[in-house]
């Protein structure tokens, strides 16, 4: 069994760095398989404002890259690939290409990604004036218009709290009703900032280097028309990374992993999950942070049940 580690964890943004910080100056001997796309969200980002301790601000790869030297420091290794498969049957195993990782608990911190559009324009401009999150780059973007896309709870969230910065902000929305719930609608339509742009999807993100518009059809007539915005704000849903888990570990309806309140222990003993992979409420890079570190002592709690190897 000497090849059985104490913890594996899957996924390194913030949740998962942070796991490995703690349980590498536990000595728990962490081996953290990092993905192909190492670093999650903020790898796509570009500067972070709101994380606390950088008072000039960060970028968002150089705040990982930090995250990841301290944890390396403390002796955690890092398996740069994907993650195949998984097997929750104890020790638990992950399957990276012909190589297998066992551990006595394992940590699962794989995030979720915010749904995009998949227009190439957006993909150009991301961090560029294209946002998937209101609450980070709100502030960037005083006394301009902005568009937001989506017509459920959080793009009206979202654009209630832009209204604090620009000028006008501009609901795009496939269709001419809301999915909100009613008290978000209500809050959104008394709202004088906030325009609605009914039927109408986005086509392309117009800018140079940065935002500068939208152009938008409308999908009864197909006619075209472009807006000048500053910046747009993606609030179309988000994607928990979960595949590898589903019918390993309870998952919720819209497949994010469900943990016990207060905690981060699953309904697999000796399986925690932290970070956005369970997080549908506040999917900030700081609380992914303190859930990893939530994993990370819960793990070693966990260990010290079982005893010795
Ligand atoms: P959501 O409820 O799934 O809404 C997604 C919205 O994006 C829908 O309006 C959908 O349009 C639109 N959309 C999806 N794919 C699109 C595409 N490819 N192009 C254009 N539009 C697209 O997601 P959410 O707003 O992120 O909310 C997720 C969950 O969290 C919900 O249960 C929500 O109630 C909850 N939540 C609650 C609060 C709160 O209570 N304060 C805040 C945020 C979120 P259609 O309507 O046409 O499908």
């Amino acid at each position: 069994m000497d090849d059985v580690r104490d913890v594996v964890i899957v996924g390194s943004g913030p949740a998962g760095l942070t796991a490995a910080i703690y349980t590498a100056r536990a000595n728990l001997r962490p081996v953290v398989i990092e993905g192909l796309g190492a670093g999650g969200q903020l790898m796509l980002t570009t500067e972070v404002e709101n994380y606390p301790g950088f008072p000039e601000g960060i970028m968002g790869p150089e705040l990982m890259m930090q995250f990841r030297a301290q944890a390396e420091r403390f002796g955690a290794e890092f398996i740069t690939a994907d993650a195949d498969e998984v097997d929750l049957g104890e020790p638990f195993t992950v399957r990276v290409g012909s190589d297998t990782y066992r551990g006595r608990s394992m940590i699962i911190t794989t995030g979720a990604k915010a749904r995009m559009l998949g227009l190439p324009s957006e993909s150009q401009l991301l961090g560029h004036g294209v946002s998937t999150c209101a609450t980070c780059d709100g502030f960037f973007f005083r006394g301009v218009d902005i568009a937001v896309v989506g017509g459920g709870d959080s793009a009206l969230e979202e654009a209630n709290f832009l209204t604090r910065f620009a000028s006008k902000v501009t609901l795009v929305h496939r269709r001419k009703e809301l999915r909100a719930s009613k008290i978000m609608q209500d809050r959104a339509f008394a709202n004088p900032k906030i325009e609605f742009a009914w039927n109408s999807e986005v086509v392309e993100i117009v800018g140079n280097g940065k935002v500068s518009g939208a152009r938008l059809r409308d999908v009864e007539t197909g006619i075209e028309r472009e807006i000048e915005v500053s910046a747009v704000f993606m609030a179309i849903g988000h994607i928990p990374n979960t595949a590898l888990f589903d019918g390993k570990v309870t998952l919720d309806d819209a497949g994010y992993i469900i943990t016990e309140p207060g905690s981060t222990r699953t309904n697999v003993a000796g399986v925690f999950a932290a970070g956005d992979v369970q997080d549908t409420k506040y999917k900030q890079a700081i609380t992914a942070a303190g859930s990893g570190c939530m994993a990370a002592l819960e793990a070693e709690r966990y260990l010290e049940s079982l005893g010795p190897h």
